[in-house]
């Protein structure tokens, strides 16, 4: 089973942080901050809270304050926020949610309706969690799909373009795989295209953007790369490739690819260039590499 959810419990009162806990500790993870800095820095840290329960009057810096500070940081804007209050102020609860907590709850505590909002924006969290991940992901292989690259790679060239550093883009398609199917079955053309993934996922940092790009094809984009790094690095992984031997069978693979040009460039056309690249390895013979 997966790890619990886990749940940041923020207030000054420790006695306050105990009776959360034992009404949530049972189903979750939880960690604990005494104000609202370590608050701030717990959420950025790996692995970070599903969920936080924020307290709103502490000294230093107050609950509202790290909520929106919390919601203007790409990396913590999506963690829910509940806000457990001495406050029943209508105006309070309003400005609570009008900066971005789902919830607010007074004190003092009643176990049963902390523990069935927190069920329930939980619930709706690891939904959400897992939606974007099949958005975003190819399920076969576990890498990021077509979709990603075109919304991320864009980004990444254009900030290339701005700093005048290099990106190149490699697409591999292996050789004759509607043959390994036929001869083999499906079923392990489907170990082949995981364990290429899997390799090309070993292979590559982790600002590149590793995709399985359509069927048998797969796009990489290697970020600050020059065209000779990408070229060694092309290579490295066709011979890697031809070496894997699933089941004792050769499988290799034919690579297009091209480096960033101008300031005009842009991620279709890469992508067109190192097709046509690709084109000339496989009408060339195959397992091989090939820049354009
Ligand atoms: P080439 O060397 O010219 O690339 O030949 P090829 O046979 O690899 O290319 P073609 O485009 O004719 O065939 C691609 C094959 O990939 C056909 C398709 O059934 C197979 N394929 C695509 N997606 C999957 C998949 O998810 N699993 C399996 N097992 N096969 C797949
Ligand atoms: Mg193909
Ligand atoms: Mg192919």
């Amino acid at each position: 089973m997966a790890d619990k959810p886990y749940i940041l419990i923020v207030d000054d009162v420790p006695a306050n942080i105990q009776t959360l806990a034992d009404v949530l500790k049972d189903k979750y993870r939880i960690k604990v901050a005494t104000d609202g800095y370590r608050c701030l820095e717990l959420a950025r840290q790996e692995p970070q809270p599903d969920l936080i329960l924020l307290d709103i009057e502490m000294p230093g810096i107050s609950g509202f304050e790290v909520c929106k500070q919390l919601k203007k940081d790409t990396l913590t804007q999506d963690i829910p926020v509940i806000f457990v209050t001495a406050n029943d102020q209508e105006e309070d609860e309003e400005k609570g949610l009008h900066i971005g907590a789902v919830d607010y709850i007074t004190k003092p505590i009643r176990p049963v309706i902390v523990a069935a909002r927190v069920d329930t924006h939980i619930t709706l969290k690891i939904q959400r969690d897992l939606l974007t991940r099949m958005a975003t992901h190819d399920q076969l292989t576990g890498l990021y799909n077509r979709h990603f690259l075109m919304e991320t790679a864009s980004k990444k060239i254009a900030y290339a373009q701005r700093h005048h550093s290099s990106i190149s883009l490699l697409i591999l398609d292996i050789d004759h795989f509607k043959k390994t199917n036929d001869n083999y079955g499906h079923p392990f053309g489907d170990r082949v295209l995981q364990e290429i993934g899997a390799l090309l996922k070993k292979f590559s940092r982790m600002e590149d953007i590793v995709t399985r790009f359509g069927g048998e094809e797969f796009v990489i984009l290697f970020d600050a790369c020059p065209l000779q790094n990408a070229l060694d690095k092309a290579e490295q992984l066709r011979e890697q490739i031809a070496q894997l031997k699933p089941d004792g069978h050769k499988i290799t693979v034919s690579i297009g690819l091209t480096e960033i040009t101008s300031e005009q460039d842009s991620l279709e056309q890469m992508i067109k260039r190192a097709d046509q690249a690709l084109y000339q390895a496989k009408k060339q013979g195959r397992n091989r590499v090939i820049a354009g």
